[in-house]
């Protein structure tokens, strides 16, 4: 059966040979790394959950082509009830990581090349989704997790890729061989692409004619020759390397992001899906944000169940459960959360299947879900703020908690209601401070901003799909308009 163990992946990924940077240091071993363990741990979870009898439901499904059960991260999705099952999946995950999972990128990617290898190969008469069907069974068969990469640098947002001043700032081919190409450039803020064995590399645009270098995307494993990542800086980072693991909040799971550079990387033919069709490079970008809009429907709503119980459970600890105030706080809190899970839901149900035999989510409803992702998760994170009081950022250290001679003053001061340990109460504090300041704010504040596009690319996406001449109609036919 092609399902790795938490175990297995966490040794695939010793076995690679990454070029990680951290710091201004090469970091020889990421999997031990203190600060970039907890990623590991979140991505080794879709692996863990799994092997989970009361999850295998979720968390997997038989592929129709092999009749093998494989992880739901490297289906093809082939129905609504697919579609579905993917939100509730990332939703699950939300809850146990109370972070970002990384893996979701791939599994997008996957789904999004498969519909757009088979419209080119009808439309130009190209081999792209045969060797694309090869690539996804080996990945499927290995159970490997897949970064999808497609954000690039873009330098001057008023420019076409080939304009720049530097054509590397969007990644393009630099030479074309007979046996593949060489390309340059980089990928942005690349979610979890250290604990990836592979990488799908898409556009990031629609492209003209003029921009034919840069219409490639292609696959390659991640400790390819000439690939190295680059570790963003998280807010409250190296308090995971401080071994107090109290003042992290959340000390097993997190999420990572890597600026990666294309250093002049060979990619072999049998893995190039898209090169020079210029006129896909959008529909392939449309496609994937598409799926990644809805995926924030899932994700950010399991985050946001973590963060909702957190500041629950503050309130208890404060002795302010009963108030009236708070008990609102967290209806409204409960309502934004589950108004985004409504949205992940109804894209999924609404799917509609492709030529190419797997589902599309209605694109109208996963860029609504993710413009109300713009938005919520900062209301719900004003509101724990709240709720929590201010201690979240203002209390003491582990260290002086233990402290032999001031810890019992903070052990006294600090108390809230009486059977409430004043650890307990500043472990839920600091939880609370990871997902809304700390390094877990990254993916529940500012990714549900930025990732999976920023807002105005789901209003332009909104303004597309909206059908505002049939709504004009309907409003003419009422009020008796005859033109
Ligand atoms: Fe998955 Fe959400 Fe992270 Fe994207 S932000 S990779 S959807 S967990
Ligand atoms: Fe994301």
């Amino acid at each position: 059966m092609p399902l790795m163990t938490g175990k297995e992946y966490l040794e695939s990924m010793r076995k690679l040979k990454l070029q990680v940077y951290m710091f201004g240091k090469k970091i020889e071993n990421p999997v031990d790394d203190p600060i970039l363990r907890p990623s590991l741990n979140s991505v080794k979870a879709t692996y863990d959950l799994a092997q989970m009898p009361e999850y295998e439901d979720l968390m997997t499904a038989i592929d129709p082509v092999s009749g093998k059960r494989i992880n739901r991260f490297s289906h093809i999705h082939r129905s609504t009830e697919d579609l579905i099952k993917k939100v509730k999946m990332q939703r699950l995950l939300g809850q146990k990581t109370a972070s970002c999972f990384q893996r979701c990128v791939g599994m997008d990617a996957f789904n999004s090349e498969f519909s757009t290898t088979y419209d080119i190969d009808k439309a130009c008469g190209t081999k792209y989704h045969e060797r694309f069907l090869k690539y996804l069974t080996f990945c499927q068969e290995n159970d490997l997790t897949v970064d999808g990469a497609m954000t690039d640098p873009k330098g001057d947002r008023s420019l076409a890729p080939h304009q720049q001043v530097d054509p590397d700032l969007f990644l393009h081919v630099v030479e074309r061989r007979a046996d593949g190409v060489v390309v340059r450039g980089a990928k942005a803020h690349q979610t979890g692409i250290i604990n990836s064995q592979e990488v799908i590399v898409m556009p990031t645009i629609a492209l003209t004619p003029e921009d034919k270098d840069y219409a490639i995307s292609f696959a390659v494993p991640t400790d390819t020759k000439g690939i190295f990542m680059i570790i963003g800086r998280q807010s409250c980072d190296t308090r995971k390397s401080e071994g107090t693991e109290l003042d992290v909040g959340n000390s097993e799971f997190g999420g990572v992001e890597a600026l990666t550079i294309f250093d002049d990387v060979f990619v072999p033919n049998d893995r190039i899906f898209l090169n020079g069709e210029t006129e896909f490079a959008g529909v392939l970008v449309e496609r994937f944000a598409g799926y990644h809009r809805q995926s924030y429907g899932g994700c950010k709503v399991g985050v946001g169940d973590v963060l909702i119980g957190a500041a629950a459970v503050a309130a208890d600890f404060n002795g302010a459960a009963k108030a009236s105030h708070v008990k609102d706080k967290l209806i409204e809190m409960t309502h934004l959360n589950e108004t985004l899970y409504c949205c992940g839901i109804a894209c999924s149900a609404e799917g509609t299947p492709t030529e190419s035999g797997n589902y599309m989510i209605d694109l109208l409803l996963a860029n609504v879900c993710k413009q109300n992702v713009t938005r919520f998760p900062y209301e719900i994170t004003r509101l724990a703020e709240d709720i929590a009081g201010g201690l979240m950022v203002t209390a003491p250290s582990e260290k002086d908690l233990r402290d032999p001679k001031i810890g019992k003053y903070v052990e006294k001061y600090l108390r809230g209601v009486h059977s409430v340990s004043t650890e307990n109460r500043l472990r839920i504090l600091r939880l609370i401070e990871n997902l809304t300041l700390g390094t877990a704010a990254v993916g529940y504040r500012t990714e549900s901003m930025h990732g999976a596009g920023s807002p105005q690319a789901q209003r332009i996406m909104i303004a597309r799909q909206g059908n505002l001449n049939m709504k004009k109609k309907l409003a003419k036919e009422i009020a008796k308009i005859k033109e």
